[in-house]
This record gives structure tokens, C-alpha cells and sequence, in this order.
């Protein structure tokens, strides 16, 4: 009676093992394959006829076999099972990934565990690999951070013209300066100004306005280094932070800008709109204090730009001169 009892539980469990939605493979000391559940059936391909007694090696030939021996050797000895996560190793075996909603990942997310199972005589004689499908948890994480980035994205950049806003700007200008003070690097701030930008508006409406913005913006992007950090400062004032860059170089680079911009043009009611800017440069030394002293100085000399007539360069301590 015990004996038929122990029968139909075995029988039991047997058909559990089958139909669960997780990956079972047991393998003897020499990596055969002993089970292979429907799971793996469905997943591999592979019937469990073709599977049996085959080496785990040969059947999966993407596992780092040295890895998993010793992965394998720990359980043994030990007696306790191991466990691998999906965020360090994304899967073990190298399944496709079939789920219809998650179809955006093209494997199969996997967490896993190998169990040690003891024989009769109490020796760990074989394990149990057991393979959780969670490519709806990877997919899930992945979908927030893309979404974060976006919105961190969204929330860093300026509507009109697709550059850094005032705020996030000042945030990276700060950024910088506390890493300039740590490793003596240098940089030189660029500011800059639409000229009499009130008869644009005044002329042609706010529309136009905003697109002599976006133009700039634009010569902006076409003009500056990866590197180089550019932001939308106020309505139609602009600022650029130029690592690794001294006033000479920087006043290039302003030189530069300011020639893409006379070369654009805006389209009002079959008129060509043109337009210039005013720049000031400033470099940060040793004597500048923060990020709102170099603002302050290169202000200073865009207001000299703009003094001497406009659609010019000034340069903070040579143009103008620097207050003691
Ligand atoms: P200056 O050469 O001295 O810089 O003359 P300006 O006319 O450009 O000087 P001011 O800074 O006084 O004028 C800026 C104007 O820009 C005032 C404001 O109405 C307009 N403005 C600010 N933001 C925007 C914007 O987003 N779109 C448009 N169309 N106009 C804006
Ligand atoms: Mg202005
Ligand atoms: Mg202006």
C-alpha cells in the first residue's frame, strides 16, 4: 500500500515537473542530460529522445563552460544551490523569445538555479538546473529606464529650440567648475545675443521670431564639439561652455558661430529675413571664483560687443578690460 501511495506521488510530481512553466534539466556528475521537461521540449526544439544522455556542453554550446563547471563543483561540494540573476548574466541558455506582448527583446531573459540532488547514499550524485523565463521583468525595467531618460530628457532641453535649458545649463556649467577645481582644467564661456531682435519681432511677428531662434539654434549645433555644452540662456540669449578650450580658441570658435549665423536666412511672406549676433568670451583661471563670475564676465564683454556696434566678438580681459 505504502508503496503504491509512494507510486502515484512520484507519478504526481512527475507530471507537475512536466507541465510547470519553468525550465527543468537534471545532469549526472559527467553533465548528461537525466530530464528535460516540456519546457525545455518546447523551447530548444529538442525532444527529450534527442536530449537524454547528451552532454549539456554539446546541447548548449553558448554556455562558458569553465563558468558553469565550477558553478556546478560549488553546488556539489557544498551541498546548496546557486542562483544566477538576469541583470548580471542576462540568460544561460540561449533561448528566442516567443511572448507576444514582449516581442521587443529578441532572447529570453532568464533567471536561474542549480540545485544539488542527493542520491540514496546521501552523495550529491546529480543537479537540477532550473530556468525561470523573465523576459517580462527585463522588458518592463527596460521600458521605465527608456522612459526616465525621455523624460530626464524632457526635462533638461528647451522646448523651441532642442537645446539645454536655462536651468539644467546652469546646472552642467556648476558641474564643470567643480571638476575644474578639482583637476586645474580650463574653459572659456561663450555668451551671446540676437541683435535688435525687437524689430524682427516688431517687423515680422513672434513666429518669424521664433524661427530666427530655432535658426540659431541650429547654427549652434552645426558650430559647437560634442563636448562643448550649449543652452538657451534667456529669450533670445545664448550660452555655450567650452571645455579644454582658452580665449583664443574660444574666440575662434565664437568667430565661427557668428559667421553661421549671418549665413542663415528666415522666410517672410516671400522676403529673406537676415540676422546677427553679439558675443562675449570669457576664460576661466585660476582667479575666477565660480560659474557665476565667468557668466558675469562674459556678459560684460557681450555688452561690449553690442556697445561697439553689434554682430561682433569681445573677448573679457583683452577687448574690454577686467575689473581688479
Ligand atoms: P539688442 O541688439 O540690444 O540685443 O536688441 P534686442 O532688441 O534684441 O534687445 P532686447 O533684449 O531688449 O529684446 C529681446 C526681445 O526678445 C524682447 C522679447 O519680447 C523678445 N523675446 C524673448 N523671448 C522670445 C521668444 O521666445 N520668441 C520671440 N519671438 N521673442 C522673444
Ligand atoms: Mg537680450
Ligand atoms: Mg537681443
Amino acid at each position: 500500500m505504502l508503496e503504491k501511495n509512494r507510486l502515484s506521488e512520484l507519478h504526481g510530481l512527475l507530471a507537475i515537473v512536466q507541465s510547470i512553466d519553468i525550465g527543468v534539466v537534471v545532469i549526472d556528475r559527467n553533465y548528461r542530460v537525466e530530464v528535460w521537461n516540456t519546457f525545455m521540449e518546447n523551447r530548444s526544439g529538442r525532444l527529450p529522445s534527442e536530449a537524454f544522455g547528451r552532454s549539456f556542453f554539446e546541447l548548449f554550446p553558448e554556455v562558458d563552460e569553465a563558468w558553469f563547471r565550477r558553478k556546478v563543483e560549488t553546488v556539489a561540494t557544498l551541498g546548496t544551490p546557486v542562483f544566477t540573476i538576469w541583470e548580471q548574466r542576462p540568460y544561460l541558455l540561449h533561448f528566442k523569445n516567443y511572448q507576444p506582448i514582449t516581442g521587443l527583446e529578441d532572447f529570453m531573459y532568464q533567471n536561474t538555479t542549480i540545485l544539488p540532488l542527493k542520491g540514496l547514499s546521501g552523495v550529491v550524485d546529480q543537479v537540477c538546473l532550473l530556468i525561470y523565463d523573465v523576459t517580462d521583468v527585463a522588458t518592463n525595467r527596460h521600458q521605465l529606464q527608456a522612459a526616465n531618460r525621455e523624460l530626464q530628457r524632457l526635462s533638461s532641453t528647451d522646448r523651441l529650440t532642442g537645446l539645454y535649458n536655462r536651468g539644467h545649463w546652469e546646472e552642467r556649467l556648476r558641474q564643470e567648475f567643480a571638476r575644474y577645481s578639482r583637476s586645474g582644467g580650463q574653459a572659456s564661456l561663450v555668451m551671446f545675443d540676437i541683435d535688435h531682435f525687437k524689430r524682427i519681432n516688431d517687423s515680422y511677428g513672434h513666429q518669424t521670431g521664433d524661427a530666427v531662434i530655432r535658426r540659431v539654434a541650429d547654427a549652434v549645433r552645426m558650430t559647437v564639439r560634442d563636448s562643448d555644452i550649449a543652452g538657451r540662456y534667456g529669450g533670445e540669449e545664448f550660452a555655450v561652455l567650452l571645455p579644454d578650450t582658452d580665449r583664443d580658441g574660444a574666440r575662434i570658435f565664437a568667430e565661427r558661430l557668428r559667421g553661421a549665423v549671418q549665413e542663415q536666412r528666415v522666410s517672410y511672406e516671400g522676403q529673406s529675413v537676415c540676422f546677427t549676433i553679439s558675443l562675449g568670451v570669457a576664460e576661466s583661471t585660476q582667479a575666477v571664483l565660480g560659474a557665476e563670475q565667468l557668466i558675469a564676465m562674459s556678459d560684460r564683454a557681450l555688452y561690449e560687443s553690442k556697445a561697439q556696434g553689434r554682430n561682433r566678438t569681445s573677448l573679457y580681459g583683452v577687448d574690454v578690460a577686467a575689473e581688479k
